[in-house]
């Protein structure tokens, strides 16, 4: 399987508040982009699991990888892993060594497991799972090769979300991809955004590959 696009799904209702800036999208496309991966389509939503579920349908019928950072956490409104799954027709599962993993983090940090913690542990049945070196929630990618598919959930602190992309996900996204994306910037002075582009307009219409465009 090739991925040549894929979608960002950001959720939280903070982030459709302004509560927060989505620093994981940023970090996320940068990468992406330096993979090769396209990016034409990107997605905000509240912690709402009808929407995340249309929106996650609806990306997947045009990229082949869809990530959701997000809504792995222990609480009710972290409802990623089980939207996802249920798109995919997976059912969860614990992951003993995930499991294994939170218990010792609990016992390291002196804290007492809640049964909520366990739900952390649950992953779609035939997922590729991530380590969380720096929290709880493992990622995972959930895999439809058969159907050219592939959901990668991510935790959404962004101390968790970019190590775990960095040191897992990427490594395992390069085997999807033989192409490197380059863009390079040109600082023009003197002269106005209007008169440039009235004079590369021809080029800017015309180019596929390399693109052009002002900015
Ligand atoms: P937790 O276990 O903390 O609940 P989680 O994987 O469920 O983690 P969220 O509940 O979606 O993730 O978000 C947890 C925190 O991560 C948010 O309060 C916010 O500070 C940060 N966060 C979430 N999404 C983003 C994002 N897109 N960009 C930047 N920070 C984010
Ligand atoms: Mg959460």
């Amino acid at each position: 399987m090739q991925i040549k696009a894929a979608e960002i799904i950001s959720v939280g209702t903070e982030l459709l508040l302004g509560d927060i800036v989505n620093t994981d999208a940023a970090f996320i496309s940068k990468r992406l982009a330096a993979l090769g991966i396209a990016q034409y389509h990107q997605s905000t939503i509240g912690d709402n699991s009808e929407r995340l579920e249309e929106v996650i349908t609806e990306s997947l019928s045009r990229s082949a990888l869809v990530i959701p950072p997000g809504g792995l956490g222990p609480t009710y409104d972290d409802l990623t892993k089980e939207t996802a799954a249920r798109v995919m027709g997976r059912t969860l599962i614990l992951d003993d060594e995930s499991l294994s993993r939170i218990e010792n983090r609990a016992k390291s940090f002196g804290f007492e497991m809640t049964e909520n913690n366990k739900k952390q542990a649950l992953v779609p049945e035939g997922s590729t799972i991530f380590k969380n070196n720096y929290g709880t929630a493992p990622g995972m990618a959930i895999e439809d090769f058969e159907n050219e598919k592939l959901i990668i959930l991510l935790p959404g602190p962004p101390r968790e979300c970019e190590p775990m992309f960095a040191e897992e996900v990427e490594p395992y996204l390069k085997r999807f991809t033989d192409k490197l994306l380059l863009s390079h910037t040109l600082n023009i002075f003197g002269i106005g955004e209007s008169k440039v582009e009235s004079i590369l307009r021809p080029l800017m219409l015309e180019s596929r590959n390399p693109t052009l465009a002002p900015y």
